[in-house]
């Protein structure tokens, strides 16, 4: 059960011939449990007034913080600190209004969905790649070696049972802080060439963009490369430019990394291993879903608001297609639904909790492959 796309352009054949086990009422319930506090609280499961203002909010702190960068400031501490913002607001853009719209969840409109998802062209990457490997592979088949490219680190980690141990792995809990703040940087001018150039992300196929697809991807990436290196270079020295968009980027790549590793990759969810022969996930969607995610710092409104509520990714990944205002309501939901049905659904209570399991996980993976979740 792949999650809903706001595209027009047709998926590809199913990734995988795995299956999830026949639904036993889980996923019902939770539907019909939401549908009832939608009902009742007299509020559309998409869009609203919230979405819209969050986004013209967010998008104005990107705009300031440029134009603070380029213009104004002057003394290292001042670039310093319109870099950080700046770098923190890109990442809310991803957070807060290109999340939403890449899932068809910002708004009731399709055009609206379809312009927000093009906001993660305009800091970078692909929101065409994305689609494939984020609303379909990573979504459908979240934690699964092999398909979920999210957990896919390559030899430098291993953030699964079924990935190959190699010896350096045991101190991947040391050395992969630094790693993340690539992330951006490589997504940006590497990974969505690469994955364009082979038609494959990871080693699931996807096929390349067309027409108006392939416009978007090249457009974005000039849109988002001039803004960064060739306006700034109008106005200052090129090394000074390029130190600041290195250090922009690498702070947005951490910022993006930790968040997406605080869901998944943590010792409290699950990592199904499945052997090459079967293509049956013992578990049906939903239940998978709520295994395979855990939340964090619930209660913690700012960073609720600052993260588009990914500190709620349990109830994303089983609403991909609601708006991320409606995840704290949504959460009590599941906790009292999974708790109903012997589902175990799992929250940290903090941010920093979260990222100590984080660590101890890694540590954990990679001490070698007799240590499963
Ligand atoms: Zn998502």
């Amino acid at each position: 059960m792949a999650a809903d796309s706001p595209r027009s352009t047709p998926l590809p054949p199913p990734p995988t011939p795995l299956k999830f086990a026949p639904p036993k009422g889980f996923h019902a319930e939770l539907r019909a449990r939401a549908a009832e506090h939608f009902a009742r609280a007299g509020r559309p499961p998409r869009g609203g007034f919230r979405m819209y203002l969050d986004a013209l909010v967010v998008a104005g702190w990107a705009a300031g913080s440029y134009l603070a960068l380029v213009f104004l400031a002057g003394a290292w501490w001042q670039v310093t600190l319109a870099a950080l913002s700046l770098a923190c607001a890109v990442a809310a853009i991803g957070f807060k209004i290109q999340h939403d719209g890449g899932h068809g969840a910002f708004s009731e409109r399709r055009w609206v969905n379809r312009l927000t998802a093009m906001a993660l062209d305009a800091i970078g990457g692909s929101s065409y790649v994305w689609r494939f490997k984020h609303n379909i592979l990573h979504h459908s088949y979240t934690n699964l070696a092999g398909v979920d490219d999210d957990i896919d680190l390559g030899v430098l980690g291993r953030l699964s049972p079924s990935h190959r141990h190699l010896w350096f792995h045991r101190f991947q809990h040391l050395y992969i802080w630094p790693l993340y703040t690539t992330v951006a940087l490589k997504w940006q001018l590497v990974d969505d060439f690469v994955r364009v150039a082979r038609g494959r992300i990871g080693p699931q196929r996807f096929p390349r963009p067309r027409g108006w697809d392939l416009v978007g991807l090249i457009g974005g990436k000039t849109f988002a490369l001039s803004l960064a290196l060739l306006v700034p270079a109008l106005f200052h020295p090129l090394w000074i430019v390029l130190v600041v968009y290195l250090a922009t980027m690498m702070t947005i790549g951490f910022l993006l990394a930790v968040v997406f590793q605080l869901a998944h990759s943590v010792r409290e969810a699950e990592h199904p291993e499945l052997p090459p022969d079967v293509d049956r996930i013992e578990s049906e969607w939903a239940v998978h879903q709520v295994q395979t995610t855990v939340d964090f710092a619930r209660a913690n409104p700012v960073l609720t608001w600052l993260l588009g509520g990914l500190n709620f990714q349990v109830v994303h990944h089983l609403f991909p297609r609601v708006s991320h205002v409606h995840y704290p309501a949504l959460a009590r939901i599941v906790e009292e639904v999974s708790a109903r049905h012997g589902v175990r659904y799992v929250a940290h209570r903090s941010f920093l909790g979260a990222v100590a399991s984080h660590f101890l996980f890694l540590r954990e993976m990679g001490r070698g492959p007799s240590i499963a979740s």
